[in-house]
């Protein structure tokens, strides 16, 4: 086992987020990092890190925000205040499971850039109440426009997260496939590979703002999980970016910018620790992890069909009752179960297992309601405020 992270458990923000995904680098394993749109896929995740010992990211996208509100909820600001509330249902939680994690927010492209004010927004509310940021990290995509634009755009968002440490995650170079309504099956396969020289111009505008920023660049992945097609995976260029960086730098380091993976489904082992070696620190889990959380119920159903089909009456007889059947929280946990077995192959196959070994809280030790204390300065100006 490496030498853990010095992190502490639960929702990790700043200098402890930095802190993590170097280590991460260093020792050549990446955070898997899923996609949760519940309560009950974020504790999944979360057990899944625990069980095997591995910091892990929880990320919330626009949909899943949308989801997390409730589907009928048509308020402009509904998908920002989805993804505070899984936000607050992890920080909450977190803790309990003794590990650490990344609140993260997956793809926001230039459409939707008021969901990242909504949530940014927040941020900055948690900020003044309690010295840390809501989430840990933002994703921005603004890959569907010119670089230029992207670039700006991020520059411009990034000036506002610094304040507060929040990693900026940004793509340049487009990943193919679809993902939460945004269609890049039909894209020019030259747009799927990122040149070096697009990786490097963004650590130039990024890095005098702050260190706290990954890139995700395309290198022929694919969202989803497709038959093979014309376009070739190749992580191997990964290494070219990192090697362009370093001359450009002048760095001791070899991989000087840290890179994410996207459209990581279907992926062979070896493509994937070949994408890692070149310092890959969060890959993205979420077609496989849809597919495990829907198959444990599928089997749930097709095991006990009997048992499911009306709430009284089974082979034990016309009168015994289904209950122990159809209630959520037995085909639920069921989902659930089957996702955790999942999100353990990730977390084996990225080396993130067994490198935080779990720290489980004191039984009642943890505050129920566990934010951190309020600040003392701010705690006096409040006082001022209210008169007293
Ligand atoms: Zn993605």
């Amino acid at each position: 086992m490496v030498t853990p992270c010095d992190v502490p458990v639960g929702v990790i923000t700043g200098d402890d987020v930095i802190k993590l995904l170097k280590h991460a680098k260093d020792n050549g394993y990446a955070i898997p990092a899923f996609n949760c749109t519940s309560s009950s896929t974020a504790n999944a995740v979360m057990e899944a890190a625990s069980k095997c010992n591995s910091p892990v990211m929880i990320q919330a996208s626009n949909g899943g925000g949308q989801f997390m509100a409730g589907k009928t909820i048509s308020d402009k600001n509904a998908c920002a205040a989805g993804a505070v509330a899984l936000a607050l249902h992890v920080r909450t939680m977190a803790p309990y499971y003794g590990i650490p994690v990344i609140m993260h927010s997956d793809h926001c492209a230039k459409k939707l850039l008021p969901w990242f004010d909504g949530m940014l927004e927040a941020d900055e509310a948690y900020f003044a109440q309690y010295g840390v940021p809501l989430f840990s990290s933002h994703m921005l995509d603004l890959s569907e426009e010119p670089d230029d634009e992207n670039i700006a755009i991020c520059v411009q968002y990034f000036k506002k997260m610094a304040p507060m440490k929040i990693w900026l995650e940004m793509e340049i170079g487009i990943t193919g496939g679809e993902e939460d309504g945004v269609n890049n099956e039909d894209v020019d396969p030259e747009k799927l590979y990122t040149s070096p020289e697009q990786v490097y111009s963004v650590y130039q505008a990024l890095a005098p703002i702050g260190d706290f920023f990954s890139i995700a660049a395309a290198f022929g992945n694919v969202h989803g999980v497709y038959k093979p097609g014309n376009v070739v995976l190749s992580p191997q260029k990964l290494l070219g970016h990192q090697a362009y960086a370093k001359e450009k730098l002048g760095s001791e380091d070899d991989k000087p910018i840290y890179l994410v993976m996207h459209g990581g489904s279907g992926s062979t082992k070896e493509e994937i620790e070949t994408a890692v070696s070149a310092g890959v620190v969060k890959m993205n889990v979420d077609t496989d992890t849809q597919w495990a959380y829907w198959d444990g119920l599928r089997k749930f159903s097709a095991d006990n069909f009997d048992y499911l089909q009306g709430q009284i009456g089974n082979p034990k007889g016309p009168d015994a009752p289904n209950k122990k059947y159809y209630d959520p929280r037995v085909w639920i946990r069921k989902a659930e179960e089957s996702m955790v077995t999942r999100c353990i192959e990730s977390m084996t196959l990225l080396g993130s297992k067994d490198t935080f070994p779990v720290k489980k809280p004191e039984n009642g030790s943890l505050p129920v309601y566990n934010f951190k204390p309020v600040p003392l300065n701010l705690l006096d100006g409040a006082k001022k405020m209210l008169g007293l």
